[in-house]
């Protein structure tokens, strides 16, 4: 997904209606990370429908080290953060929210952590500060089932504040909500993963963008992340799995209703025999399972052998000697 192309450090930024808040980040941004390392700061304008473009366009006038890409239409923070990963041209890459929530003081922290011979350091939020209800509550639920069923032990995977080695993202493409899912696609692949405390801080401007509606979405990105991690390359093993015991389900109650009517002599028709029904359901169920199972299997192959396509479409990619007055 990525190469390193000589920088040092990509610093990039999903960005959706932060107005306010950029330029605080941008001016802390550099505080961290300035004079220290040789760095790029990437912006991906998601869409935004307030000022944050212009906010934007108006620091890089003044910042060669700085790069705008910006989004068509919103297409979600995943697609933003996708969309930095492919463009970064750093051999270390570290993502962090716009509404400076993230500390961009962690940066070289982080940066330390990875060169202890990490592939991705995961920011931990110990002490968040979001709403207990709708955000941390649903939040630890949400970590500890992906911990538990993924095997990677994270306690905090909704941290976009993250620094990644940029080789370690080459192979991994994202759809959904599932940036957070890296850590563990990633670690999947044997890459080595690991988490550091980061400082949080409350939001005090703009709005938060998501509520409740995004852990249901998480977790049926972890009932896929599953499914791809464990059977992607095999899922006539699932299907035909159930399948095999959709059969057994049949030949029991078939059994059943052999014996009601040979051996104890009752009914055989349909609107009396309840187990009959469950027969018939079973043995339709056993063919659409294997059937499902073989049309997955040509799938798998299409999908692990076709060309790469990316989750979003980019107007522009904006430099620093670009006039922006033209997009
Ligand atoms: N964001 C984005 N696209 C979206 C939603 C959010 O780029 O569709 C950005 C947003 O501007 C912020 C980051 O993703 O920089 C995280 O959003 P937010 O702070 O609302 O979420 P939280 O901190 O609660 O995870
Ligand atoms: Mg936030």
């Amino acid at each position: 997904m990525t190469n390193g192309q000589g920088i040092e450090l990509s610093i990039i930024v999903p960005v959706l209606n932060e107005a306010e808040s950029l330029r605080p980040l941008y001016d802390q941004i550099r505080q961290a990370v300035g004079g220290r390392y040789d760095y790029e700061i990437v912006f991906i304008d998601d869409g935004s429908s307030d000022n944050s473009f212009s906010v934007l366009s108006e620091i890089l006038q003044n910042d060669p080290r700085m790069r705008i890409i910006r989004f068509r239409r919103n297409f979600g923070q995943t697609a933003a953060l996708s969309a930095g990963f492919e463009h970064a041209r750093g051999n270390i890459i570290i993502a962090l929210d716009a509404d400076g929530q993230n500390d961009p003081a962690d940066i070289p922290k982080l940066i330390e952590k990875l060169e202890e011979g990490y592939d991705i350091v995961s920011g931990w939020r110990r002490k968040r500060h979001d709403k207990v209800l709708t955000r941390k509550f649903p939040s630890w639920v949400a970590n500890r089932l992906i911990a538990a069923i993924t095997g990677v032990k994270l306690h905090d995977f909704g941290c976009t504040l993250k620094a990644y080695r940029a080789s370690s993202l080459k192979e991994i493409r994202l759809y959904g909500e599932m940036h957070r899912f890296i850590p563990a696609l990633a670690s999947w692949s044997g890459e080595k993963v690991t988490e550091l405390v980061v400082n949080h801080r409350p939001r005090t401007r703009g709005k938060p963008k998501y509520g409740l509606a995004r852990t249901l979405k998480v977790i049926l990105d972890l009932i896929t992340i599953k499914f791809l991690m464990s059977f992607s390359t095999k899922p006539i093993y699932v299907f035909g799995g159930l399948g095999v015991l959709s059969i057994l389900g049949a030949s029991l109650s078939g059994a059943a209703v052999l014996y009601q009517k040979f051996i104890s002599a009752s009914h055989l028709s349909m609107n009396k025999n309840p187990l009959l029904v469950l027969t018939a359901i079973f043995i339709n169920a056993s063919v659409q399972f294997i059937l499902m199972g073989l049309l997955a299997e040509m799938l798998v192959r299409t999908y692990h052998e076709s060309q790469d396509r990316p989750i979003y479409v980019i107007e522009k990619i904006f430099e620093s000697d670009d006039k922006v007055n033209e997009a």
